[in-house]
Parts: C-alpha cells; structure tokens; sequence
C-alpha cells in the first residue's frame, strides 16, 4: 500500500480508518478461510477405495528407495501442511520395530522420529531398561504431522483413521523390508494401524502376543504413547504408567540383548 500511496495522504482516505481493524483481525481471518477450503476429502476417500490410484504398488528393494516414496506421498491432505514426511530410522535388519502415532512439532521440523519430548521419554525409559535405542527401527504409523494452528503454536492433532488407512502401505512396506521378529506398538493409533480398529487398547496393553502364521508371525506388543506418560505428569496415575511403560519395554531385551556396555 505505500508503494501505491504515500503514507501521508493516508488521513484524506476514509477506507483508511479500517487498516487498523483489518490488521488486528488479519490473523483470524487467514485461519477461518483456511478453515474454509474444502479438503479433498471425497477424493482422498474416493482414492483409498480404489487402490490403484495409490503409489504403493510396487514394493521398495531398499529403505533409501521407500524413503523418497513416502517423502513424495500425496495420498491424503496431511502433506499439505506438514514440514516434511518423516520415514522410519534404524537398522534394515533390527529384531525390533517400534511404531508410534505420527511425527510431532519437532519430529516435522526436525525430520527423524521420535526426536521431541515423548522421544526423550522412550529414549530415558530404554537407557533405564537396558536397551540400546540404536538398535532399533524406530517409525510411525503415520508419515506427516497433524496439527491445528493456535496462534502461532502448532497444537498436535491425531489422526484420522482415513490417514491411518491412507499411510498403512508404507508401514507395511517397512516390515516387510526389515522383517523384525518383534513389533511394538505405542498408543491406540499404532495399535489400529496394526491390528485393525477392532482391537482395545486395555486389553492388549503390557502383553505379549503372536500375529499372523508361519513365516509371517511376529510377536507384538502393545504400550502406552510416551506423550500420553507426559500429559499425566506427576500424578499418582502418572507414576503407575511409567512403571508399567518400564516393565513393557524391560521385554525388548529378550528381543536384542543389551548394549554393548
Ligand atoms: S500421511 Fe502418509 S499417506 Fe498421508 S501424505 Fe503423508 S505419507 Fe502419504
């Protein structure tokens, strides 16, 4: 507007006595007609009904090969807003993958997993337990991150079972490349992902279990999501959470053995 008009003449303009108003409210406005545009929803689910419109048809050979797929993935919204897809990390052989919810604020700026403070539980609760976090393959069930803007925080968000169901072919194609003999869910989003929307968190929660049959059978477990241990804090709940995340991720050790000392 300077550019166009000097900032002198402003006071002769009646429409300038609404600059003010128009800033102040400027921020709102941006997020109610973002809030407006219609997402691709009925495309989105339109595609996940018919699969072959999805780039998941051919399996990766290598791990550098399915991340530059999902880091290109466009299947469902939650790439629009995201930093960045955030694909799994570890070694391609590792007996042990552990699946979380979706990346958070940092995990999206950051671009590797489990990196932000429910990282920083697991990773505390591992070194407590005696595993050794570099041994295992670390990911999410889904890629990108899920966020609503307050102001200029980004507040985490789950996802959507449609995401969930978007994203399952890269999960699945990141066990069928590192074939772990365990696969350890954390939150009732990875449990879902895994398992299907059937299977209830309380009755699964802290066991061990064998899935699917032959050479396809893995054994699985299923925990609590670190965030969730830091949302109950210091409560008396909180602690009896912890020691039951503790006691879950004690049964890796069975799985890799402990680090080198
Ligand atoms: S969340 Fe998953 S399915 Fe959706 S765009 Fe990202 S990688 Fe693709």
């Amino acid at each position: 507007m300077r550019r166009e008009m000097p900032g002198r003449y402003w006071r002769n303009l009646p429409e300038t006595r609404l600059i003010p108003q128009l800033v102040a409210g400027a921020e709102a406005r941006v997020r109610a007609m973002a809030e407006q545009v219609p997402l691709p929803a009925p495309a989105f689910h339109d595609r996940l009904r018919s699969r072959d419109s999805l780039p998941f048809q051919t399996l990766s050979e290598t791990p550098e090969d399915l991340a530059a797929k999902i880091r290109t993935c466009t299947a469902c919204p939650l790439h629009c807003a995201a930093t960045q897809a955030v694909v799994g990390e570890g070694p391609v052989d590792a007996q042990i993958m552990v699946v979380g919810e979706q990346p958070g604020d940092q995990e999206d700026l950051v671009g590797r997993p489990f990196v932000g403070p429910a990282g920083q539980v697991l990773q505390e609760t591992l070194e407590k337990v005696g595993v050794d976090r570099r041994a295992l393959y670390l990911t999410n069930a889904v890629k990108h991150f899920r966020f609503r803007l307050q102001g200029r925080r980004r507040i985490h968000q789950s996802p959507d079972e449609a995401h969930v169901a978007a994203c399952r072919p890269w999960l699945e194609q990141e066990i069928a490349l590192v074939r772990p003999k365990l696969i350890v869910s954390l939150g009732a989003t990875a449990l879902k992902a895994l398992d299907g929307p059937g299977r209830a968190m309380a009755e699964r929660r802290g066991t061990l279990w064998t899935a699917g049959e032959g050479e396809n059978a893995v054994q699985r477990l299923a925990l609590a999501h670190p965030s969730w241990l830091l949302r109950l804090g210091d409560s008396t709940q909180g602690e009896i959470e912890r020691g039951r995340f503790e006691e879950g991720l004690a049964r890796l050790q069975d799985f890799c053995g402990r680090p080198d000392a």
